[in-house]
């Protein structure tokens, strides 16, 4: 089994992912071998730290490999294990099957300065204004008008991300078997002259949902990257045709992962 790994950048994570490497390489059950980058096509990627290194590993190894997330940190919602059981851990790859859960993406299209470049999100993309004042975008759903949007910004949502920025804003947290985007506005401006519906939509797989940006210069966030982005004309988001493999060995649910992060451990 090919294995690659994904760090946080910090003491802690480094030394679990040493210790690691040390019980892999003395597995007589199973040869791994760890490889250094997406051209050697690795079968599983360990991403150890929190949730914002699995999405550095999944922007960096794409579909192909299935994940595993050991948190460093304090509970991570893509992560499944913990620094104390790594034998535990070692155990399962050795003798379990595991059950691969498919999380939907965020696949859009970005049309700046009569370019269309295409991106995808685990999470979700952000849109704001560049500088401190509103965004405006007008906001079509399958090609129809839908609203003009004022305000801070808009979060196109995957189901998995729906527990992150998504939720923060009030938006509905969606189990990831829904193939389904969601969109969510941030602090927009509802009075006599700017209306919107000022509720999260969650659009089904193959509706589409267009925002044409009227601000010269836009924050567009996907997951962690973020970058100003000049002359937009429009942003096209859909359910993603591909989506992010986790290798899951032992029983973990969505609502189980939810109650952990948000009610108690
Ligand atoms: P970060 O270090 O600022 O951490 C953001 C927090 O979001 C962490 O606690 C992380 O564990 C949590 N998180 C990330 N993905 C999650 C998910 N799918 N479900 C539940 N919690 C999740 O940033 P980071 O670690 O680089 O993560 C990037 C993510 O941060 C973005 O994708 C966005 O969703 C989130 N974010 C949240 C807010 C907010 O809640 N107000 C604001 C900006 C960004």
């Amino acid at each position: 089994m090919k294995i690659a790994t994904v760090l946080r950048n910090d003491d802690y994570t480094r030394e679990v992912e040493e210790r690691l490497r040390e019980k892999l390489s003395a597995n007589q059950e199973r040869t791994c071998r760890f490889v250094k980058d997406v051209s050697e096509h690795p079968d599983l990627v360990l991403s150890i730290g929190g949730d914002g290194t699995l999405l550095e590993a999944v922007h960096e190894y794409g579909f192909e490999p299935h994940y595993v997330g050991i948190h460093t940190g304090h509970l991570g919602f893509y992560a499944d294990w913990r620094p104390e059981e790594l034998d535990e851990f070692i155990h399962a790859l050795n003798h379990i099957t595991p059950l691969i859960a498919e999380y939907p993406t965020v696949q859009c299209r970005v049309t700046a300065a009569g370019v269309t470049t295409s991106k995808w999100a685990l999470n979700e993309l952000v849109i704001r204004n560049a500088s401190l004042s509103t965004l405006v975008a007008r906001v079509l759903i399958n090609g129809e008008e839908f609203e003009t949007f004022r305000g801070d910004g808009l979060i196109v949502s995957s189901p998995s991300g729906s527990t992150a920025y998504n939720k923060a804003v009030d938006g509905a947290i969606v189990h990831p078997s829904i193939e389904a985007i969601q969109l969510s506005e941030i602090a927009s401006i509802n009075n006599q002259t700017y209306r919107t519906i000022d509720s999260s939509l969650v659009l089904p797989k193959h509706h589409e949902v267009e925002l044409i940006v009227k601000n010269p210069k836009i924050m567009l966030g996907l997951d962690r990257e973020q970058a100003v982005w000049k002359d937009v004309q429009s942003i096209t988001c859909r359910v993603g045709t591909d989506k992010v493999k986790f290798a899951r060995y032992r029983k973990l649910p969505f609502w189980g992962r939810v109650r952990k992060a948000f009610i108690t451990d």
